[in-house]
């Protein structure tokens, strides 16, 4: 295994970032090769924490010659993130001189070609230049994981409908407990920059079949445990068994996927209707029925009436809930994967 670490330019004079990358040749050219990176989003660290589990397991498969394919390891994909801190609270998913999501305006290239990226010479601010470096990095990797978390979640998949459901065994073998099918844009997020060049080759020399590009939600941003690191290192290196970039015969493999699935305009966001404190009735894993009583927002405490009840709009699954316990009127309180289409349904990304 080799590291390299490579500089990211910072946007004023002196300043550099430090992206350490791990990579494995791997024994054979024919096949699958992978890219794994965690915490784009500077301050997500569940993904971080299952790379850092998962390294012994790929150590020792080098060790003993079974790392067929190349693998390529981002452990923190985003250093200028995640030293973004704002009186003490970490700020890693917008940029602070730019304000754009780190997961967003991804260059969308018409091959995957990695001489269509610009430059590092080419004047531009830190964040534009760590996403063309992170695309740069990925391009020509069958299996391309991007590990992220949401607020309080189970561990879901977003997927890209046309790799479903050829991707089914991944989900199954990762050990998720739901996948969102998304189409169309997305804001150029990490997945979708790095499924484009593919999307526009005819579909033969596209081998969509095999080709895996996910953003992964780790649950919620709290949920750094080693247990849990442990078994998401295994579901990762299931995956990897699976697609064979890694030859283990002592690894049980799957093939059917039995957790939720939904394509994302079944996703109702539901929003808080008035500021105040949230007092949640469900919680993620949570099925629901229509009208269920999934939240009461205390409006004004200890007045008679100072409590406002918010109910499901259909039949569910709740995939999400939020950190804070405080909300403004219209902030979004769960993330509800209904059984039909959301009278609310958003186009492109859930969220900003
Ligand atoms: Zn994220």
């Amino acid at each position: 295994m080799k590291k390299t670490v490579e500089a990211i330019r910072g946007d004023s004079e002196g300043l550099a970032y430090e992206l350490p990358v791990y990579h494995v040749a791997g024994t054979s050219a024919d096949a699958p090769s992978a890219y794994i990176q965690a915490a784009l989003h500077g301050d997500e660290l569940p993904g971080v924490v299952a790379i850092d589990a998962l390294m012994p397991k790929l150590r020792k498969a080098e060790a003993e010659g079974r790392i067929r394919g190349r693998v390529t390891v981002v452990p923190r994909a985003n250093p200028i993130g995640a030293n973004q801190l704002l009186f003490g609270a970490s700020q890693g998913r917008f940029d602070l001189g730019t304000r754009i999501n780190y997961n967003r305006d991804f260059p969308l290239l018409e091959r995957p070609d990695p001489s269509l990226l610009p430059a590092v010479d080419v004047p531009m601010t830190a964040d534009k230049r760590l996403k063309a470096h992170l695309l740069k990095l990925s391009l020509g990797h069958d299996i391309v994981l991007d590990l992220h978390c949401d607020d309080e979640g189970v561990a879901y998949l977003y997927v890209p409908e046309a790799l479903w459901p050829a991707m089914a065994d991944c989900a199954a073998n990762m050990g998720v407990d739901a996948v969102i099918l998304w189409g169309g844009q997305s804001g150029s997020s990490f997945d979708e920059a790095s499924l484009h060049p593919y999307l526009k080759m005819p579909r033969k020399e596209a081998r969509l079949e095999s080709r895996v590009v996910t953003t992964v939600e780790y649950r919620g941003v709290s949920d750094v445990y080693s247990d849990i690191a442990e078994a998401d290192a295994e579901g990762l290196y299931r995956l990897l068994v699976g697609r064979g970039v890694i030859a283990d015969t002592s690894i049980e493999t799957k093939k059917t996927f039995e957790g939720v699935v939904a394509p994302i305009d079944h996703i109702e966001m539901v929003p808080a209707p008035c500021a105040g404190a949230i007092l949640y009735h469900v919680k993620p894993g949570d099925t629901v029925k229509a009208g269920a009583h999934l939240a009461t927002i205390i409006r004004a405490p200890g007045e008679d009436g100072g409590r406002v009840d918010v109910f499901a709009p259909q039949d569910g699954y709740i995939l999400t809930r939020r950190t804070h316990r405080a909300t403004r009127a219209g902030d979004d309180l769960v993330k509800l994967v209904g059984t039909a289409v959301s009278g609310d349904a958003r186009s492109g990304a859930l969220e900003a």
